[in-house]
């Protein structure tokens, strides 16, 4: 206790004076300069390893799933590719140095989907791609948008048939040509918030950076990703639309995962498009629970994360907005999981139960 006062009196003497007492440090400038650059490549690190790890683990549900898809398939390569001018200035040193992005502005090759088709056909990161299917590929923006346009028309919206792809690797050109992966169509972002959430508009996912942080495991993050594919799947965004009468515009389901997270553009329409809210959560945990399990994903401690949901959010034990509580949730994936669990014993296929008519 003696301590104590002795301390918080250094504490009042020091807090007196105005300006810092002890001796200055002296930091050069040059090596100020040397750690930022190595800290924003930190970042960039840090951003790209979020990045591969969420696109990893969606392309492998989407894949895994592209046949209860039904109609809502498209086919992709499992690759990004970007120039050097789609960044900011201040940021593009580093890009070249960590993402491998080319100096002269060329399209680059990164963060390939391990186990994608281009990941098989041998496309590598760093690879400066030159041409596509026989013609030149431009650079910068404008070479970035004509590429994205034609890899859109000719494999994502396109019937299966195989790219070719001229690339220069250390200097050295070759040929590589792949068909895309059939995949349910969906995309996903992640979003810059420390919340712990995710959203979906219907076609585009987005899980938050406090999400990436919150979940432990590959798992966990496959739960949340199958639930917001599911809502997509089973077109809960435009039913919710319809749902609203009116014309209201609503933006898509949030999953604040709060009890009262829903964000809905207009309050009239809030009351119509929440009547299903809660059958629409359900609906998206049971598909989503399938969604992961078909990907090979260990479903059988699903459940668990909402435990974990529940001590981050108390409130969400009990309280019940538009998203079911984390203890119903629990109990519902349970239930799931036994329910695939036995279709697996069985020999069954993975497919989710509809309603008997
Ligand atoms: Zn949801």
């Amino acid at each position: 206790m003696k301590r104590f006062v002795v301390a918080s009196g250094m504490v009042l003497t020091l807090a007196a004076c105005g300006g810092a007492q002890t001796q200055r440090l002296n930091i050069d400038p040059t090596a100020v300069a040397e750690e930022q650059y190595k800290q924003m490549a930190f970042a960039v690190e840090y951003q790209l390893k979020s990045q591969q790890r969420l696109e990893r683990i969606s392309y492998k549900i989407l894949k895994a799933n592209a046949e209860i898809c039904g109609p809502r398939v498209i086919y992709r390569g499992g690759f990004n590719f970007s120039a050097l001018s789609n960044f900011d200035k201040n940021i593009q040193p580093v890009l070249v140095d960590v993402m491998k992005l080319d100096a002269n502005d060329r399209l680059t090759v990164f963060n390939i989907i391990k186990g994608s088709a281009a990941d098989q056909a041998g496309l590598k990161n760093g690879d400066v791609i030159t041409k596509i299917d026989g013609q030149l590929v431009g650079t910068g923006k404008r070479g970035r948008a004509a590429f994205d346009e034609y890899l859109e028309k000719v494999m994502t919206n396109g019937s299966g048939q195989p790219i070719s792809l001229t690339v220069l690797r250390d200097g050295q050109a070759m040929d590589i040509s792949f068909s895309g992966d059939l995949v349910c169509r969906s995309t996903i972002s992640m979003a810059e918030s420390d919340a712990v959430n995710a959203y979906t508009n219907g076609e585009n996912v987005f899980v938050t950076r406090g999400m990436m942080r919150f979940v432990d495991n590959d798992d966990e993050l496959a739960i949340v990703l199958g639930h917001e594919f599911g809502h997509n799947l089973m077109s809960h965004v435009e039913k919710t639309k319809n749902n609203a009468m009116g014309g209201y515009v609503i933006g898509g389901i949030v999953d604040a995962l709060l009890g009262t997270g829903s964000v809905f553009a207009n309050e009239g329409a809030k009351g119509a498009a929440q009547a299903y809210s809660v059958e629409f959560e359900q609906e998206a945990d049971y598909v989503g629970m399938y969604m992961m399990a078909r990907a090979g994903y260990d479903y059988d401690n699903a459940a668990y994360f909402w435990r974990k949901m529940g001590v981050n959010n108390t409130q969400s034990i009990t309280f019940s907005g538009s998203h079911p509580t984390s203890a119903e949730r629990f109990l519902g994936l349970e239930k799931i999981a036994d329910e695939i669990e036995a279709k697996q014993q069985n020999g069954q296929v993975l497919v989710p139960n509809l309603k008997s008519k």
